[in-house]
């Protein structure tokens, strides 16, 4: 869904770490973002993939004004995040999931941590409530409301953390790596709660991984390399480039480097294919 407005501008965006050595020196630099220019669209989904080190966390910690840049610019909604007057606002409009879903929860009953966010934000308690009974619904977790999180899966306790960046009304999530600790079940779980947000919800996507088949519903994908913006575009366009994709050290999907050595030996198919499914449809109107 695009609505044609931008949510997220970075202009030139650089990020510069200070390495230090055992003794607190500073050492030198890495420069973990290095001028990235961006726009995300109000209700877009974009994926950023990016072998490790590449840059998509440093990135991505930007744009919920958790860090600031070294050159350059980033806006949320507007707001420019090197203001502090504009942080909380910033943070209310971007939330952001992060890898490890036992480092986020923070309630012992997953109602309640679903409420603290809203809670911070000093929404009245009545509307707390409507706003975690909303975002439990929305994550399909109702069920497990009184349990502890502890007891749930990687997938639930991802869904628990979402629903509790979804009860503070954010226009945009960040996913950062959010499936990486995830089993193939959770991993589809949390993916297919991205999906219903940006679809039903509206709300704008970024998802960052390393996973290339979470990245096939993207309305666009960005490719970052040693902390540059190296690629973009649809997911077909991108999957297109196999030997480009390889020589960032990112891991392309199975059926898409079937379809592309087919292709290369003469059989007349696309590039860019992306499922078994489409991989077939292809070849039986070869047949
Ligand atoms: P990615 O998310 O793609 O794995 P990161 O943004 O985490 O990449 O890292 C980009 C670069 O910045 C890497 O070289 C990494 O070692 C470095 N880096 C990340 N975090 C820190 C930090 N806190 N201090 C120093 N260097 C860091």
């Amino acid at each position: 869904m695009k609505i044609g407005q931008e949510l997220i501008q970075t202009k030139q965006l650089s990020f510069e770490y200070i390495r230090r050595d055992d003794d607190g020196n500073a050492e030198g630099v890495t420069r973990a973002v290095d001028n990235v220019t961006l726009n995300v669209e109000k209700g877009e989904f974009i994926a950023i993939l990016g072998a490790n080190g590449s840059g998509k966390s440093t990135l991505a910690k930007h744009i919920n004004a958790i860090l600031y840049p070294t050159e350059g610019k980033v806006y949320v909604d507007g707001e420019d995040t090197s203001v502090e007057e504009n942080i909380i606002s910033i943070r209310q409009k971007a939330g952001m999931v992060f890898q490890n879903p036992d480092n986020q929860i923070i309630g012992n009953v997953v109602e309640e941590d679903v409420g603290f966010g809203p809670e911070n934000m000093g929404v009245p308690t009545k509307e707390i409530w409507e706003r975690v009974d909303e975002a439990l619904k929305t994550l399909g977790i109702e069920e497990f409301r009184k349990h502890s999180p502890n007891k749930l899966s990687g997938g639930q306790k991802q869904r628990v953390a979402i629903a509790g960046v979804v009860a503070m009304h954010p226009q945009c999530i960040i996913l950062d790596e959010s499936t990486a600790m995830l089993d193939p079940k959770g991993r589809k779980e949390v993916i297919r709660a991205a999906r219903a947000l940006n679809d039903v919800e509206k709300i704008t996507i970024i998802l960052i991984t390393h996973y290339m088949e979470e990245v096939i519903y993207a309305d666009r994908v960005l490719v970052m390399d040693k902390g540059r913006l190296v690629m973009q575009g649809t997911p077909k366009q991108v999957f297109s480039m196999v030997e480009e994709l390889e020589s960032y050290r990112l891991s392309v999907p199975q059926v898409t480097i079937l379809a592309h050595e087919l292709r290369k030996a003469g059989l007349p198919l696309p590039e860019g294919i992306l499922t078994e499914d489409e991989l077939l449809h292809e070849l039986q109107k070869i047949r």
